[in-house]
C-alpha cells in the first residue's frame, strides 16, 4: 500500500478517502477487479461513492500509470496495479486468476518485432484461458 501512497505523493495527487481506500484495495487483491467488485470493497470500508465518481477516479489512476485496464474473454473491464510486467491464467468456469510473472526476454522479443515492422505498441494484453484445478 505504501507503494501506491508514494506514487500519489510523487505525482502530487491529493489524498482523498476514496483514493486511500483504492490503494488499499488494489494492494490487497491479487487479481484484476471489475467496477462492481471495487464498489463492494469500498462499501466494506464504509465508503459509498457513486459509480461516476469511481469511474472518474479509475480514469485518473490510469492516466497517472498507477492502475491499468485488463481485458479477459468477456466484455467486463478490469483494473489492477500497473506494476510489474505479467500475464494471467484465467479459469473460464469460476473466474479464478493466477498471475504469471513474465520473463523479460519475451517482452524484448515483442519489442524487436514491433520495431522491425514500424509498429507502435500502445497497450498490451496477454491472457490464457482454461480451467483451474477446482473446475477440471
Ligand atoms: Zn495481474
Ligand atoms: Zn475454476
Amino acid at each position: 500500500m505504501e507503494y501506491v501512497l508514494r506514487q500519489y505523493r510523487d505525482k502530487q495527487m491529493r489524498l482523498t478517502k476514496v483514493r486511500e481506500a483504492l490503494a488499499e484495495i488494489f494492494c490487497q487483491t491479487e487479481r484484476p477487479l471489475t467496477v462492481p467488485e471495487i464498489l463492494v470493497k469500498l462499501e466494506q470500508s464504509n465508503l459509498r461513492p457513486n459509480k461516476t465518481t469511481v469511474y472518474r477516479e479509475l480514469e485518473i489512476l490510469i492516466k497517472n500509470e498507477i492502475l491499468k485496464e485488463v481485458y479477459f474473454n468477456d466484455d467486463k473491464k478490469r483494473y489492477e496495479l500497473d506494476r510489474d510486467h505479467h500475464h494471467h491464467l484465467v479459469c473460464k468456469q469460476c473466474g479464478e486468476v493466477i498471475e504469471i510473472e513474465c520473463d523479460h526476454s519475451f517482452e524484448l522479443q515483442v519489442e524487436a518485432v514491433a520495431k522491425k515492422n514500424n509498429f507502435v505498441i500502445e497497450t498490451e494484453s496477454l491472457e490464457f484461458f482454461g480451467q483451474c484445478k477446482n473446475c477440471v
